[in-house]
């Protein structure tokens, strides 16, 4: 339903929302929270933890004093008790002076900062112990924003869209839900939004974490099932332009490497279709097999095509394969690129080559899968950081061929006993080792206030000719989340180091700006990237030796392990800056544990063991992986439970046929449309 028939939602209102990319009603209603606002207890005034955002119970201890400041009016007082005291600052609230008497108890909630070692807090929100006892542990949403576009106006949307939508019917039998302990979907899909306190928020995001495991584990399956004999239609010979290759690279390929590639070529000349799955953790140089791979393929006289989960890593591929193919004049390999943003008459040149055959090296993202391309003879089919797809995108692309070969690369450590349920039975070759060439990356963790210093290391980086990223978790400020976005970031970073050029990438700018950005800071042409975790997926540029992410508690230790991925690239010495905007002992624990290791496997272990379901209300970037809340590194239970429950399904019935399988065929259906739409980034 059109967005347009919220009750309240105008075009102008709809214009906003599109920059979201929400354009019907059912997408405001799967637009989840980016974080949820807490009222906490109240602490002593001494217990309040700087960078984060609390409330405190005080009296007023002595006076509210009142201060006109060119054309602010200012209000000041403080709470002081035996466990310390806080500074409350108003601008231009006139109405904080008349309600606060000295002497008199409340409740101030906001964000703790610290100044000479004082500790302040700017606007707190007033409450009567009273009022602050009714809101006591309910959970606001807090939604990704953009300019113009409010919380309240967000929040209105989408109970606006509720109302309008109207039921769907449940499509999992009671008797699952009972066995499962879950939540109904409808239920589940409002208190998403609305929970009325953390409980409920875990139980309404058990239910939908565990429908995108179970729908995406059975979506595989059906697939597989329907799929059935698995011969080599594509046999291949093995060729010496690939060993001529791999001796002429700058660099030896490590012994993982060189395994893998005995793996994959025993693979596309043997006599069954290849399904391999190539497991390494980032920087372990996947890219080079997936062009060895399809280097053997035109050899042999047939297609490939590489699928990339973003525009960016798609364009570097293509770059990359392009510069490898002119430097050693590689006869027959003619690479190409087909990605959405591509003008009209690029893109109908790249589906003629595709369709004549003349183009062999097929490069995009998931515009490769689009109804009007049409390959001449696609024997090979290659989708790199397999996690950002939906499982529907790569049987998409493999339909575009007859049974083409299949080979998935992926940094994600999916723990070994979830393998099964995860790849179904994917061959797999584990990458364990780094190119030898690396000077280990230095890692620090610190607070908000090395922020100063962290710019000085930045600027003599730069001075040696190095380039920084610096990761922030939001793109926009957001009412009621600390934690710092990328435009503010980008115009305080300019604002300290003049001289350098700052360029800024994000998920929701148009594929041809991120290009542009990308291209920018590829070619040294700006020093300094500020941007999401967008570039957390493979994105390659040895120059680059700083990793600055700010507010890194609001992200998980494998995501922060893919970050830090990004540098120690080149042969220089790297630096990992890990800024938490917090001042608190866990959070610290927590990354020190990055600090300690470097292996995917292990972070991703540790991840796990010490989170707990109440972490889960942190920030989640919205709109960039195929699951939207579940976590295959946190919810493993859920996993395993969502496989029993697929692979009884499928037991019972492989097409879907039957009565009481309607309904989840439906539901399989709706999942597989809106899986195809999640590549956004
Ligand atoms: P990932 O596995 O994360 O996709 P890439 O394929 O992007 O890693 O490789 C990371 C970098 O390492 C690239 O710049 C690549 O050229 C380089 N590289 C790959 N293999 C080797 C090797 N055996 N020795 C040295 N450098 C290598
Ligand atoms: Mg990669």
């Amino acid at each position: 339903m059109k967005l347009t028939d919220i009750k309240g939602i105008g075009p102008k209102t709809g214009a906003l929302f599109a920059k979201l990319h929400i354009e019907t009603a059912e997408d405001l209603i799967s637009y989840y929270p980016v974080h949820y606002d807490e009222y906490l207890p109240p602490v002593p005034a001494g217990d309040a933890v700087v960078g984060g955002r609390c409330a405190v119970e005080g009296r007023i201890a002595r006076g509210v004093f009142r201060k006109v400041s060119g054309s602010k009016t200012i209000i000041t007082t403080e709470i002081d008790d035996l466990t310390g005291k806080l500074h409350l600052i108003w601008y231009n609230a006139p109405y904080v002076g008349s309600l606060l008497k000295k002497g008199s108890v409340f409740i101030f909630r906001g964000t703790v900062t610290r100044r000479r070692n004082e500790l302040y807090m700017e606007h707190p929100e007033i409450f009567t112990l009273h009022a602050y006892d009714e809101k006591i542990k309910t959970l606001s949403p807090v939604y990704g924003l953009t300019k113009g576009l409010t919380n309240n106006a967000v929040v209105k949307a989408v109970k606006g869209a509720f109302a309008l939508v109207g039921a769907v019917p449940e499509y999992l039998p009671e008797r699952v839900l009972e066995t499962y302990g879950l939540m109904g979907e409808e239920e589940a899909s409002y208190k998403i939004h609305f929970p009325a306190d953390k409980e409920e928020f875990i139980k309404a995001r058990r239910r939908i974490a565990f429908d995108e495991l179970f729908l995406f584990i059975l979506a595989m399956r059906t697939l597989k099932a329907r799929q059935g004999e698995d011969a080599n239609a594509f046999p291949m010979k093995l060729t010496w332009d690939t060993e001529e290759l791999i001796g002429s690279l700058p660099f030896a390929l490590t012994h993982a490497q060189e395994r893998t590639w005995q793996e994959i070529e025993a693979d596309l000349s043997g006599s069954s279709r290849m399904s391999r799955l190539i497991q390494g953790d980032v920087g372990s140089g996947k890219t080079i097999l997936a062009f060895l791979a399809m280097q053997m393929c035109a050899s042999n006289g047939y297609q490939s095509a590489l699928m990339a989960p973003t525009e960016v890593l798609a364009r570097q591929h293509y770059e990359k394969l392009c510069a490898l193919v002119e430097e050693h004049h590689i006869e027959g390999l003619h690479p190409v690129l087909l990605t959405g943003s591509l003008s009209a008459s690029a893109k109908k040149k790249a589906l003629a080559l595709i369709a004549d055959g003349s183009a062999n090296a097929v490069i995009g993202t998931h515009a490769l899968i689009e109804e009007r391309v049409s390959y001449k003879a696609l024997a090979l089919v290659i989708t790199d950081e397999q996690h950002r797809f939906g499982v529907c995108q790569r049987e998409a692309l493999s339909d575009k061929g007859g049974s083409p070969h299949m080979m998935v690369m992926s940094a994600t450590p999916i723990p070994r006993t979830l393998g099964i349920v995860w790849y179904g039975d994917l061959a797999v070759s584990v990458i364990d080792e780094l190119p030898g060439n690396r000077l280990p990356i230095r890692n620090c963790v610190v607070g908000p206030s090395y922020m100063p210093a962290a710019l000085r290391f930045i600027k003599k980086e730069a001075e040696a000719g190095h380039q920084a990223y610096v990761i922030c978790p939001m793109i926009e400020s957001s009412d009621g989340v600390d934690a710092e976005n990328v435009f503010d970031a980008a115009k305080k970073i300019r604002k300290e180091l003049p001289g350098l050029t700052v360029g800024i990438l994000h998920g929701r700018m148009k594929p041809a700006e991120k290009d542009a950005v990308m291209e920018a800071f590829r070619t040294g042409e700006t020093t300094i990237l500020v941007s999401t975790t967008v570039v957390e997926v493979g994105v390659d540029v040895p120059n680059a030796t700083v990793m600055l992410v700010i507010n890194a508690e609001r992200f998980g230790l494998a995501q922060l392990h893919q970050l830090r991925g990004r540098v120690g690239r080149g042969s220089a010495q790297s630096y990992c800056i890990f800024m938490a905007g917090l001042e608190s002992e866990t959070v610290t624990k927590r990354m020190e544990i990055l600090n300690r290791s470097n292996d995917g496997f292990e972070i991703a272990e540790k991840d796990f063991e010490l989170r707990g379901p109440g972490d889960l209300l942190g920030i989640r970037q919205s709109g960039d992986a195929v699951f939207r809340l579940a976590d295959p590194a946190f919810d493993r239970e859920l996993m395993e439970k969502a496989g029993k429950l697929a692979a009884a399904v499928v037991g019972d019935s492989p097409s879907l046929e039957g009565e009481n399988l309607n309904r989840v065929r439906q539901r399989l259906d709706r999942f597989m449309q809106e899986s195809m739409r999640t590549i956004t980034l």
